[in-house]
């Protein structure tokens, strides 16, 4: 399937699914079992691996009509790819088909209170425990939890070794010792802090070596960062069309707001910067998929920063071109409004972006 088939795809099953979606802060788990009977987790869950591009255009299309559907699927992935590419032939036989199918809910366990953007500054610590470990520690600002079926877990085995002695793990919701609670945050999305009580995780569930599972976090996030940016190009997308459909219909001054240049610069403006992060975000995931490592960091990065900041200036130029009705509740513009905030700051901040795109610069690698 091409890119653009894969895009009107995914938009033509949100718009299918806009039924079930929900944009409180809960984990909506008839929506994940429809994408799982959809088929849209075939491919992230294929044995051979996801594409990043094709993860970008499932991304994309959804994004155009549900946003809530796109996170839920987005979280899946997140949640489970690291299980699928680094886990032992047990815990992938335990969790992926129910993954696959929506059955079960997962979750990326990284982030701490103490450690956000350096996330290599883990407080969280795995001590061995005869052949297995013990997690002890706090998780905070985790998508999906406290609800999740499964997490994949992030903790320093080694402390004083950074990034070289952090362990990847498996972690069943139910495990001993796991507890948590959701946080309330102003965007829809469904999140909580995590707590770990001394929780007994098997050699069995450990995600690639021990001490290399910062490894196994990047790798997922290289494969999930331009995807981010595809996320934000649908929402982009979304409302651009909204903004250029007023502007064609509401009249004031005897003729279409869209005659006006206040108004329709506005709009070319945010239709040629959509251009270009469509440009990044392919780029990217193309540069992943052909194994480009040298190029990737960078053009992630790019790709990321250029289509979430477009994402929330479309929003906004939408808002403005509707005027008082782009504010009223429960309008798809004021969802987008309190949806299009976070990806500036999860998977990297703006400002982590523009670190790395400067230090792949200097180095000559962009
Ligand atoms: C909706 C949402 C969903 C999330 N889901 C998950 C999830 O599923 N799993 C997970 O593990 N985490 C998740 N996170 C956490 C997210 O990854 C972190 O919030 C993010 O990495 C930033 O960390 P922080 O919030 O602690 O900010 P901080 O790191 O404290 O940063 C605060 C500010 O300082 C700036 N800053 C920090 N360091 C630098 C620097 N070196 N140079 C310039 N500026 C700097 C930042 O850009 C930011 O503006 C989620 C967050 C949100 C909002």
């Amino acid at each position: 399937m091409s890119e653009t088939e894969r895009v009107t795809e995914a938009e033509a099953i949100g718009t299918r699914l806009a039924e079930l979606a929900r944009h409180d802060r809960k984990v909506n788990r008839e929506l994940v079992k429809a994408l799982g009977d959809s088929g849209l987790f075939e491919p992230v869950f294929a044995a051979d691996g996801v594409t990043a591009a094709d993860l970008c255009a499932t991304r994309q299309g959804l994004a155009r009509s549900n946003t809530a559907a796109e996170t839920a699927f987005a979280l899946q992935g997140l949640g489970g790819t690291p299980i699928h590419l680094a886990g032992t032939e047990s815990a992938r036989a335990d969790w992926v088909p129910s993954l696959r199918a929506g059955d079960v809910i997962a979750a990326f366990a990284l982030t701490e209170p103490g450690a956000g953007s350096d996330a290599a500054a883990l407080a969280t610590v795995a001590e061995r425990d005869g052949d297995g470990f013990r997690i002890t520690g706090e998780k905070a600002y985790i998508s999906n939890a406290p609800e999740a079926d499964v997490y994949t877990v992030f903790a320093s085995s080694e402390p004083g070794s950074g990034s070289r002695g952090v362990t990847a793990f498996v972690v069943p919701g139910d495990a001993e010792g796991l507890s948590g609670e959701p946080i309330d945050l102003i965007a829809p999305h469904p999140i909580g802090r995590l707590r770990f009580d001394g929780v007994f995780a098997p050699a069995s569930s450990v995600l690639g070596e021990v001490n290399q599972g910062f490894g196994v976090a990047m790798q997922t996030l290289d494969l999930f960062r331009p995807s981010v940016g595809a996320f934000a190009l649908g929402m982009a997308e979304a409302a651009l069309r909204l903004a250029v459909d007023h502007a064609r219909k509401r009249e004031a001054f005897g003729r279409p707001i869209g005659e006006f240049q206040g108004v329709s610069h506005q709009l070319a403006d945010v239709r040629t910067a959509i251009a270009a992060s469509e440009h990044l975000v392919y780029t990217a995931a193309h540069a992943h998929d052909a194994g480009e490592g040298e190029a990737l960091t960078g053009l992630a990065a790019m790709a990321k920063l250029h289509a979430t900041e477009t994402a929330q200036k479309a929003v906004d130029v939408a808002i403005q071109v509707l005027g008082a009705r782009g504010l009223e509740s429960n309008s798809l513009l004021a969802h987008l409004y309190l949806e299009v905030r976070a990806p500036r700051i999860y998977e990297g901040t703006s400002e982590i972006q523009r670190n790395i795109i400067a230090r792949e610069l200097l180095r000559g690698r962009i």
